[in-house]
């Protein structure tokens, strides 16, 4: 799927990047450094409709990125030293800390040779309800649904009775892929979510426990990834529900609670932490407050944006800098990484929080 603000946003990128002048705003605009966030890292072929082609890149373009970036002086760091940096200013390089949210277990077989090549420090954000199998990926199993429902219409069971999707072509496939999505998403409860999309992997012969097995790492592989010295193991609520969707104790819950089970499991608290969706509509100033009375020393968001030397005010609203899958060209990273498309993505705003 290419809309049209996506297809404009490259017309604009590869402007950018003819222009030279990313390169010539980036001491303004280009601040200390990023926080570079990425989901799947894999080289396997893309599902047949690729809804949700913007968590996917293939490690091959990871590998050039973290090259480039290199080569552009960016030092990779860790979270904590990132933490550290921010607010120092003019200290070393730029710094590039890099974050993978969600657990997917191609971060550990496909994205890890790509980090130990380049020696960058990496960090995973972990829901345990998704390692658990409490909670699914919806987005993904959603998706799945939608391409493997035939002709027939796909049913999903919500609170108030069944509803039902047309799948029946191409076009009607992406209506309902996008219509689902609002529905799990902006009309139920958080809590009622797993049951309907369990109701709707159902009807469509979809195996939510194989699709866990087969994606998304298991304890022992978090703690292989959390016992190398490159990575840093963060938390990402324990449900990975939509913060601002819940009630204030609830939501607190969430944050601490993951940061108890992984020390549970891990053997040490995680010190960092990113918002579900990390969107406006996920979370604002009460949800920032909170990470930091939950005890993390950072937060990321979904926001894009560079990390400027105001953030040192701001560590619970990190923006970062997306590794999108639907924009796998080093000249957009390059666009971005200049702090260019900071104000562009913000209505002006060069300091990006919540
Ligand atoms: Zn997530």
């Amino acid at each position: 799927m290419i809309d049209s603000k996506e297809k404009l946003r490259k017309i604009v990128f590869k402007g950018l990047a003819a222009s030279r002048l990313p390169q010539m705003l980036r001491p303004l605009l280009g601040g200390e450094g990023v926080v570079l966030m990425a989901h799947r890292v894999t080289a396997a072929p893309g599902t047949i409709y690729g809804f949700n082609s913007n968590l996917v890149v293939h490690p091959a373009f990871l590998d050039e990125l973290v090259a480039e970036m290199k080569t552009q002086g960016f030092d990779f760091v860790s979270l904590d030293d990132a933490v550290v940096r921010i607010g120092k200013g003019g200290k070393g390089g730029r710094f590039a800390a890099i974050t993978l949210d969600d657990g997917f277990r191609d971060n550990l077989t496909e994205a890890l040779p790509v980090f130990e090549k380049h020696g960058a420090p990496f960090t995973v954000y972990i829901a345990p309800g998704l390692t658990d199998g409490d909670v699914e990926p919806w987005w993904e199993i959603v998706e799945a649904s939608v391409e493997r429902s035939g002709s027939d219409a796909l049913e999903m069971a919500a609170p108030d009775g069944k509803l039902s999707f047309d799948c029946s072509t191409d076009a009607a496939k992406a209506d309902a892929f996008e219509e689902i999505c609002r529905i799990l998403s902006e009309e139920l409860e958080e809590e009622d979510q797993v049951a309907a999309v369990r109701s709707l992997a159902d009807n469509a012969g979809v195996d939510c426990e194989a699709f866990r097995q087969s994606y998304l790492m298991n304890w022992d592989e978090i703690r292989r990834l959390a016992v190398h010295p490159l990575c840093t193991i963060g938390a990402h609520t324990v449900n990975h529900y939509n913060l601002r969707r819940l009630p204030k104790e609830k939501a607190l819950w969430e944050m601490s609670d993951s940061a108890a089970i992984l020390e549970e499991r891990l053997g040490e608290r995680p010190r960092h932490f990113a918002y579900p969706y990390g969107f406006e509509k996920a979370v604002g100033e009460r949800e920032a407050r909170l990470a930091g009375l939950a005890g993390f020393k950072s937060a990321g968001t979904t926001r894009h944006g560079v990390i400027q030397k105001e953030h040192a005010g701001h560590l619970h609203s990190l923006p970062r800098i997306s590794v999108n899958g639907r924009y796998q060209n080093i000249d957009y990273l390059k666009a971005m990484l200049s702090g260019v498309t900071t104000p562009m993505a913000n209505r002006g705003r060069t300091v990006v929080t919540v």
